[in-house]
């Protein structure tokens, strides 16, 4: 068992991985020092930090419990409050924040009760150095020697896309962080114009907030193929089977382009091809290990947008929303490649390849960076991860997505595993592929308990 462990991040991996600790009968005392970061309120992070009701969940209340062991944990915190609230229904996400931050109170008065020592210090990691018989983790002026150093940063700043040009970025027009954006936007008149770059579930979070804030902002959202995520229907479609069947022959033949005809067959023959995507998650690391390297370079390529459409879908209601807003001509979708953006006397200048021939020239008050979340390693603002990286003591994924580790969350370097390291959360998708939302999350935080806890 390590006695004593540090917990980086403050979000809701973090949080989740607290609770599970705490919740369990002690058989020793425990000495966390949890480093919460110094943004976002404790345990919701970015996702759950939002203070506005028009951003739901995109999961069902009944499958975003943070506990592996207790299904119904979300769905009866809400039911407390509202006893009309059924399974179904997408809630919005700072209920859900309210949640995550009752269990962390909660997993606290525990940690009092057994005899356990939490240590909260709001502030965030500079350094980690793995040892042989633990880890140092280093913040400001002070270094904790801890038995063991559990990762849970969430996804990495965003960067800005390559073709913006400088002048661009210190105009402040140009936005690369969408949710720092959106937490400190007000009510104004005067934007007309607003671009948009990716259409994915937080240019969906995006347009529903600031066309609500910006009553005079007509909104174009460009993207490759220039769709929505896919939605929800109202009420979920029953499972014809289990997909046992369909996982086997994924496995047999680990090939994108065999796996993108099975999926197709597979879709044509059931009555909601919803059930058939939510069939494989519980299958998708599984999957994941077995696609060979070049093979996965070759999803990302040609697959991933395709799949993340389909995967991530709109709540039906936020659905509506999106198209109400095209129908009164405040939303315009175009398909093409932005190829810069750059400074102009009236603000922006977006010139896009449009699918197909020619050109194109968006002029914005504002340019919106919106292409989902960024978990690249190999380049990142992050100063921890960017030590880390360049010290050689983790080793990032070749495909950017997040760093090497085992599925369980051991961090790896160049010639081996770290004992003591771990990572929670986005930082593995590269070895889980599915890692970022609370029904993953919380499955590893249940393993990676076992493993701290393990006598
Ligand atoms: C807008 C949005 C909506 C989403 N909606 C859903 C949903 O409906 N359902 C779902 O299941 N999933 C959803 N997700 C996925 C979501 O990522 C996870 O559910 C969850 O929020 C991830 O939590 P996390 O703790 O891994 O990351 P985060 O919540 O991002 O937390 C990371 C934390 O690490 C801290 N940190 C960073 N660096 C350091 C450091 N050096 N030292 C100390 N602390 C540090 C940060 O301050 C932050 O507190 C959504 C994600 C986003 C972005």
């Amino acid at each position: 068992m390590f006695r004593r462990v540090a917990l980086i991040g403050g979000g809701a991996a973090a949080a989740t991985l607290l609770s599970e600790l705490l919740d369990r009968p002690a058989t020793q005392p425990l000495h966390l020092d949890w480093y919460t970061g110094d943004t976002g309120a404790l345990a919701r992070g970015v996702a759950y930090g939002t203070h506005s009701a028009r951003h739901l969940l995109n999961v069902r209340a009944a499958s975003m419990s943070m506990f592996a062991g207790k299904p119904r944990g979300f769905l009866d915190f809400a039911q407390r409050g509202d006893a009309s609230i059924a399974g179904t229904d997408f809630l919005p996400r700072q209920l859900y924040g309210d949640y995550l931050e009752a269990e962390v109170n909660r997993a606290l008065e525990l940690a009092r009760a057994h005899g356990h020592d939490v240590h909260l210090i709001a502030h965030a990691v500079d350094a980690v150095v793995p040892e042989s018989d633990g880890v140092n983790v280093i913040c400001g002026e002070n270094s904790a020697h801890v038995d063991a150093a559990v990762l849970a940063l969430g996804a990495l700043p965003p960067q800005p896309l390559g073709g913006v040009a400088q002048a661009a970025l210190d105009s402040g027009r140009y936005v690369v962080d969408p949710w720092r954006f959106l937490a400190a936007a007000q009510p104004d008149s005067q934007p007309r114009k607003v671009v948009l770059i990716g259409l994915g579930l937080t240019a969906v979070d995006v347009l529903l907030e600031l066309s609500a804030l910006w009553p005079n902002a007509e909104f174009t959202a460009v993207s490759r193929h220039g769709l929505f995520p896919e939605a929800h229907l109202s009420k979920a479609s029953a499972p014809t089977d289990d997909g046992a069947e369909l996982v086997e022959q994924m496995l047999e033949a680990p090939e994108v382009r065999s796996w993108t005809r099975l999926l197709r067959d597979t879709t044509a023959r059931s009555t909601d091809w919803r059930t058939v995507v939510d069939g494989l998650r519980p299958h998708l690391s599984a999957l994941w290990a077995e696609l060979p390297p070049p093979e996965r370079a070759r999803f990302m390529r040609h697959a991933r947008w395709a799949w993340e459409r389909v995967r991530h879908r709109l709540p039906p209601q936020v659905e509506q929303a999106m198209h109400a807003l095209e129908q009164s001509d405040r939303l315009h979708r175009l398909r093409g490649r932005m190829r810069d953006v750059e400074l102009a006397s009236e603000g922006l200048r977006l010139n896009l390849q449009p699918n197909g021939d020619g050109s194109a020239v968006l002029p914005a008050d504002y340019v919106i960076q919106t292409v989902g979340l960024n978990t690249d390693a190999r380049r990142t603002g992050h100063p921890l991860v960017r030590q880390l990286v360049t010290n050689g003591h983790v080793a990032p994924d070749p495909l950017g997505l997040g760093c090497d580790a085992t599925a369980d969350g051991h961090l790896r370097h160049k010639d081996g595993t770290w004992p003591h390291l771990f990572a929670i959360g986005s930082l593995l998708r590269g070895t889980l592929w599915e890692s970022t939302a609370m029904p993953e999350i919380r499955v590893q935080a249940r393993h990676l308990a076992d493993i701290l806890l393990a006598p």
